[in-house]
């Protein structure tokens, strides 16, 4: 039988504890985020209380590259997508995760870590894609496809991720898919309508006979419009422009650079132009700003909900009185069999040899 975990409470910082984190956040960039001295004030002594209960509880504080800068650079132990938290999830050394991100990858972080207790500090962040299929509805799909594979998103809950045959993500779902391709005539790629479309455009794969594609959407990126792009090329000249994979196919088109939010952070730092426009969430433009001080950014995002739906105030919450609704508990059966989709991923991603 679980146990409760005991409540706990943070000590209060002193002024020099106060002013010392205050100026800690001051350094990691708030301030040109446009942070004032009262917000970074304020964030400090949450975050001071955050970073002590952290130790105590052995917790670690992943966050994805959308979260709010005040968790990236206050709280966070490691960043980045969620392919890349998932797999640092794997190897940190503590007793419990706070995922600061959304529930599909609160989930992915317990299927990984089975024997941990992982947390989810705002139980309403949820995933427009991620809720767009059912596992009733995956079936459904395999009975009228039989013998198609299955890849998977990585965006989708665990009872997905257990009917499916591979997990992809953005960054390797090219590799993967061709890769399928080379052994079966038809694949099923689930959930995002975008990516799937990107997808069979660049593998010259037709939709609806060989790609099969589920129609699920991001809200962030479905709302971007290509017509924006066309007007921001001009008047920026030189702006490197680029979109989260998904984008649509039309928005993709006109771009200088497609790919998952790690990708986009590799093209900008290796690229010598002098200003960009990153088509996604607004933290990952913050992000940049952060990492990238001498570059420009012209502001073209959309703010995500569910990723903003996670504060400091909600952390320091479900590490002092951790409650129920926020421990992500999943049925050891179904971790094991969506495990398995994703230690496949793990196979073709990296070693390059089976299929
Ligand atoms: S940005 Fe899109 S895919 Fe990511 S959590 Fe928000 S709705 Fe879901």
């Amino acid at each position: 039988m679980r146990t409760e975990v005991k409540s706990l409470r943070a000590p209060e910082p002193s002024a020099a504890e106060l002013s010392a984190e205050a100026e800690r956040l001051f350094a990691a960039g708030l301030a040109d985020l446009g942070y004032t001295e009262q917000d970074i004030e304020r964030c400090a002594k949450l975050t001071w209380k955050i970073n002590r209960l952290k130790a105590e509880r052995r917790a670690v504080i992943p966050a994805h590259v959308y979260q709010r800068a005040e968790i990236i650079h206050g709280v966070a132990d490691f960043i980045g997508d969620s392919y890349r938290l998932a797999k640092l999830c794997a190897v940190a050394e503590s007793r419990s995760i706070v995922f600061c991100g959304v529930r599909f990858m609160a989930e992915t972080a317990k299927i990984l870590n089975p024997d941990k207790e992982v947390w989810l500090p705002a139980v309403e962040a949820g995933c427009s894609l991620s809720e767009s299929i059912t596992a009733a509805d995956v079936r459904r799909i395999k009975a009228l496809h039989p013998g198609a594979p299955v890849a998977t998103y990585i965006n989708t809950s665990a009872e997905i991720k257990a009917e499916s045959d591979v997990i992809v993500t953005s960054a390797n779902a090219a590799t993967i898919l061709r890769k399928l391709f080379s052994r079966h005539p038809k694949v099923i790629f689930l959930p995002d309508e975008m990516m799937g479309l990107n997808l069979a455009k660049a593998l010259g794969k037709e939709p609806g006979r060989e790609i099969i594609i589920w129609k699920g959407r991001c809200i962030v990126h479905d709302n971007f419009d290509s017509q924006s792009v066309a007007l921001y090329r001009k008047m920026y000249p030189g702006v490197k422009i680029l979109a989260h994979a998904e984008c649509s196919p039309e928005l993709v088109s006109m771009v200088d650079f497609v790919g998952g939010t790690g990708d986009m952070m590799n093209y900008v730092a290796k690229s010598s132009a002098s200003s960009y426009m990153l088509v996604t969430e607004c933290g990952l433009g913050d992000l940049a700003r952060t990492r990238f001080p001498e570059k420009r950014f012209v502001p073209m995002c959309r703010l995500c909900p569910y990723m903003k739906a996670t504060g400091l105030e909600g952390i320091l919450g479900v590490l002092e009185r951790p409650a129920a609704p926020q421990r992500i508990d999943l049925p050891p059966e179904l971790c094991e069999k969506a495990r398995r989709p994703i230690e496949r991923m793990f196979e073709l991603a990296e070693d390059g040899v089976k299929s």
